[in-house]
């Protein structure tokens, strides 16, 4: 029976409470699929700095580095907000990302039907939306050198180089293949020379995947189809900047933070991860919406274990809540609804995983 150690950080605020039905849907699956789950808990973000002092403990880091995978739920929160800058709760994330060279964010984007209507777009425009922002996440502007404030002058550098641009453009081509076969890459070309580069690699890279359809879009416009046509897409490749904004614009197509998973990948393992924070203002009812890091956990699955069954049925049951008409509150305003808490609706998923055939 194949056994994997998984490394769980929950964080703060709602992270205890979310990773726990994560865990809970995970073991279903594993149950169902006949591999095993040993977990490992760690602390990030507040949770260390009360503890231990630090957002990341080395603990922590050695403890991920050495995990086939990484559960994440969220961090931050006001109590922490007046800390110098490297010793905030993100700091713990983004150095953990970094330690493990994480370098490929992945977002899909789906609209589950039963929830059209969360949408702040037109049904007609988000109805069979599919896709995948695939965004480099430890280079460019936000890492490139120099930086720094001068006088009366600030300045960030944006650097890729041609190795940095072919591993993302591999991990965007290679997920395309598992889908639709399209990649779009999003650059500013016409105006920086680092898009240029960008532009050539990704073109280079592919020439590999001759299957694939490759098209090349200005970050403006990208910003501006995503809303207007979003259906056009299938995967999107971008670099850091840009990802950032696009990726939570596409996020918002769905209509609905609690319900979108991600993953950030390196070489190995990968973390997984809600795309929301660790909303404090809802932590301690029960009442968060744990979909989001349980469809992380099918994305973790598929991506780091390979065990794509597991993924499937972690997926199909959250997609049978949803039209059994299961709501906590954050989605409980469409279609008819039976209003459930954030453990009732992991005890469903779990539930419908059990009972999937
Ligand atoms: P947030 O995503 O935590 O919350 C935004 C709004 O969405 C809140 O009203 C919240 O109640 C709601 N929400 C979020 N997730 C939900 C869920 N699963 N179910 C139901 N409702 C949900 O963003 P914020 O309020 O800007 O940030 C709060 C803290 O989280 C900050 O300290 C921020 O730095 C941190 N943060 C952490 C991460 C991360 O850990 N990856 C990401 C973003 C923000």
């Amino acid at each position: 029976m194949a056994a994997y150690n998984i490394a769980v950080i929950s964080g703060d605020g709602i992270g205890v409470e979310i990773v726990r039905e994560a865990r809970r849907a995970l073991d279903a699956a594993a149950a169902k699929e006949g591999f095993s789950l040993k977990y490992n808990e760690f602390l990030m973000g507040g949770a260390a700095i009360d503890a231990v002092g630090v957002p990341l403990p080395d603990e922590t880091l050695e403890g991920a580095k050495n995990a086939d995978a990484v559960l994440f739920g969220a961090i931050g929160g006001t109590k922490w907000d007046n800390l110098p800058r490297h010793l905030r709760p993100e700091s713990g994330l983004l150095a953990l990302r970094k330690g493990l060279d994480a370098f490929a964010n992945l977002r899909p984007v789906q609209v589950f039907d039963a929830l059209i209507d969360a949408s702040t777009l037109k049904a007609d425009v988000v109805r069979g939306v599919d896709l995948l922002v695939v965004r480099e996440l430890v280079g460019g502007i936000y890492f490139g050198e120099p930086k720094g404030r001068e006088g009366g002058k600030a300045f960030n550098t944006m650097v890729y180089t041609e190795r940095e641009v072919e591993r993302i453009a591999h991990i965007a081509f290679k997920a395309a293949l598992k889908r639709r076969r399209k990649v779009c890459s999003v650059d500013k070309a016409n105006v920086l020379d680092v898009s240029q580069l960008w532009r050539e690699t990704v073109s280079r890279v592919a020439q590999e995947y001759p299957t694939v359809e490759l098209s090349h879009m200005y970050v403006d416009n990208a910003a501006m189809q995503l809303v207007r046509a979003p259906k056009q897409f299938d995967v999107i490749v971008t670099g850091n900047l840009f990802g950032d904004i696009l990726s939570d614009e596409a996020s918002m197509i769905s209509g609905s933070i609690g319900l979108l998973p991600s993953s950030s990948q390196g070489v190995r393992g990968g973390i997984f991860e809600p795309i929301h924070g660790s909303a404090p203002d809802i932590a301690g009812q029960g009442i968060a919406n744990p979909l989001a890091t349980i469809l992380s956990a099918a994305m973790l699955c598929e991506h780091a274990l390979g065990e794509i069954g597991a993924a499937r049925r972690i997926e199909n049951a959250v997609r049978t809540a949803l039209e059994q008409g299961y709501r906590t509150p954050d989605i409980a305003s469409y279609g008819a609804v039976k209003r459930c808490s954030t453990e009732e609706m992991g005890a469903v998923v779990v539930k419908l995983i059990n009972e999937s055939k």
